[in-house]
């Protein structure tokens, strides 16, 4: 936890909730160990889609489709969404989740390795929310630059580390060094790119959000 416990519930507890089907997802991940997005995060998600309104989303890392189906909820409805997973074990039970709650014709699930699938997209996607393994946001982000039009929204979650990412690369374990390592890297470079605007928020695990610069734009500020 990144901030203050009590503060998190605080904050969570006026939120008016989500509907019954996806509180009952959100059940079953909790439950059996499927890293989903916090309450805090879905909140934010929910806002900043009320207030973009993306015509078309990309998610990197679906798990069981529980953020893919909260962002169908509050997306516009005409608002087409693409979603990559690479875990076999979890694939079959977020296509099951799409199609109980009837939003098969919305979301198009990937399935295979984002390194691969990413590459071979084409096309903008109004939002890109990236929230698969930490070591790789890095090496996303040439094709997610690509993917992301001027004036688009760039969702990152997971990127303070659980705090760790403050501490020296001596004092996390051996394990998480070298996401460590990444996730400095990823965040210096979404705040220094000439083309990017970059926030970085202590909400849940840590979130940035970066948009896409208008074209004019970018000469003048580098
Ligand atoms: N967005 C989901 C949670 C995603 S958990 C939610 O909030 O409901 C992260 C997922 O990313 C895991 O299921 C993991 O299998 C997947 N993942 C990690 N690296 C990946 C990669 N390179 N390609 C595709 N999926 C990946
Ligand atoms: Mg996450």
């Amino acid at each position: 936890m990144i901030i203050d416990e009590r503060m998190s519930a605080f904050i969570d507890s006026l939120d008016s909730g989500n509907p019954a089907w996806l509180n009952e997802i959100e059940k079953f991940a909790l439950e059996t160990q499927v890293p989903i997005i916090r309450r805090s995060m879905q909140s934010l998600l929910k806002f900043l889609l009320k207030f973009t309104k993306p015509k078309s989303i990309l998610e990197v890392g679906t798990a069981i489709g529980f953020s893919a189906l909260l962002m169908s909820e509050y997306a516009p409805e005409d608002c087409h969404i693409t979603t990559i997973e690479k875990y076999e074990k979890r694939i079959p039970i977020a296509k099951e989740n799409f199609r109980k709650a009837g939003r098969e014709d919305r979301i198009t699930l990937l399935e295979g390795d984002a390194t691969e699938i990413l590459r071979e997209l084409e096309g903008t996607y109004d939002v890109i929310f990236m929230d698969a393994a930490k070591g790789q946001y890095i090496h996303f982000l040439p094709d997610i630059l690509r993917l992301l039009p001027p004036g688009g929204l760039l969702i990152s979650d997971n990127v303070l580390q659980d705090g760790d990412i403050i501490e020296s690369r001596f004092a996390v374990t051996r394990r998480n060094r070298t996401i460590h390592a990444r996730m400095r890297e990823y965040l210096y470079e979404l705040k220094h790119h000439p083309e990017l605007e970059t926030v970085i928020l202590p909400v849940g695990d840590g979130v940035t959000l970066s948009t896409k610069k208008e074209e004019s734009t970018v000469t003048q500020n580098k």
